[in-house]
């Protein structure tokens, strides 16, 4: 019998980890698919509080796990969550086809990159097509090569930034005629002459499926309706997030695009699990509003557990 286990291991369920470890639960905490979750894609993080340099997200989720580690809690990489039996107290987990019987559950499963819904999207996606410019970026396929950023927000500027090392132009392509991104990250893309913006436009496919490759993209002016093509030899879609909610969809309150809906602090409809992270927030869905919600779910979690205590 566990008292607590944690999904995810992204900034939030590190965080839980840690304090639930110092708090002597020594939580059992699964990685899912994503140890370290959507941090680890990106390059260097310089808005979190004590690295004045910047640090690379890789290495800031890994030392947030040697420190959750340290403490005691229980890491199992590449274990995931099939499917939860929340209706009773403890709660049954299948993990990778076993039974885990536990007391209290954080939720801190993340968000997954948004797709654009294209079908020539999914015959490509690897083949050119990919959501992640640190991962993929340096390919040698994309080496001096014109290449195309979709979105607007910080995510897209990021990328866009990052491959302006390796293409010979990125072409980024936004559908309204302004970004999203925050002033400091529009600056740096709208200031960056290897940056060509494409406003009011959408991609509508991606060529050439038959050639297993990307050849260019399809675009469609959203304001003059017109059509043109653009060649390039990689696309790469940064166009926001969905929430890893499904698999507690009808059990756990969640709102009308997949977040989880807290009822008070990070407690959940359902008493004992509780929720951190990016899988519940909308609106802010910085590294450090994930640590913070996974400080205070683990808190939580602690408390509720001691009320149960005879
Ligand atoms: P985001 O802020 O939600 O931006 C998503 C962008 O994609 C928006 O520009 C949106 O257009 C566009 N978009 C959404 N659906 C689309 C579709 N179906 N087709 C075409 N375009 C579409 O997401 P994000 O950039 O991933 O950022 C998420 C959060 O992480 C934000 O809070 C951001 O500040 C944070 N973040 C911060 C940093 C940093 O500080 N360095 C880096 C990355 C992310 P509209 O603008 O028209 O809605």
């Amino acid at each position: 019998m566990e008292q607590l286990v944690i999904i995810g291991t992204g900034c939030a369920g590190l965080t839980a980890a840690i304090y639930a470890a110092r708090s002597n639960l020594s939580p059992l905490v699964l990685t899912g698919t994503m140890p370290g979750g959507l941090l680890t894609t990106t390059s260097t993080v310089e808005n979190y509080p004590g690295f004045p340099e910047g640090v690379d997200g890789y290495e800031l989720m890994v030392r947030m796990q040697n420190q959750a580690e340290r403490f005691g809690a229980r890491i199992q990489v590449l274990r995931v969550l099939e499917s939860a039996d929340l209706s009773r107290n403890p709660f049954v987990l299948t993990v990778d086809g076993d039974r885990i019987e536990t007391k209290a559950l954080i939720i801190a499963t993340g968000a997954s990159h948004r797709h654009l819904g294209l079908e020539s999207e999914h015959l490509l996606e690897k083949k050119g097509v990919t959501y992640c410019a640190t991962c993929d970026g340096a390919w040698p396929m994309f080496r001096q090569q014109p290449l195309v950023v979709v979105g607007g927000g910080d995510s897209a500027c990021e990328e866009a930034l990052y491959l302006t090392r390796f293409a010979s132009v990125v072409h980024l392509v936004h559908r309204r005629d302004t970004l999203r991104a925050s002033k400091i990250m529009s600056a740096r893309v709208l200031e960056n002459p290897k940056i060509k913006p494409v406003w009011d436009t959408a991609v509508t496919e991606i060529l050439d499926p038959k050639q297993d490759k990307v050849t260019a993209v399809r675009l469609k002016n959203l304001k003059t309706g017109a059509e043109a093509l653009l060649p390039c030899a990689g696309v790469f879609v940064a166009i926001g997030h969905v929430p890893n909610t499904q698999l507690f969809k009808g059990v756990i309150n969640q709102d009308e695009n997949g977040y989880i809906i807290p009822v008070r602090g990070t407690a959940t409809n359902v008493p004992g699990v509780f929720v951190a992270g990016d899988c519940a927030d909308h609106i802010y869905r910085q590294a450090i509003t994930a640590a913070g919600s996974g400080c205070a779910a683990a808190i939580d979690a602690e408390r509720h557990l001691a009320s149960l205590a005879p």
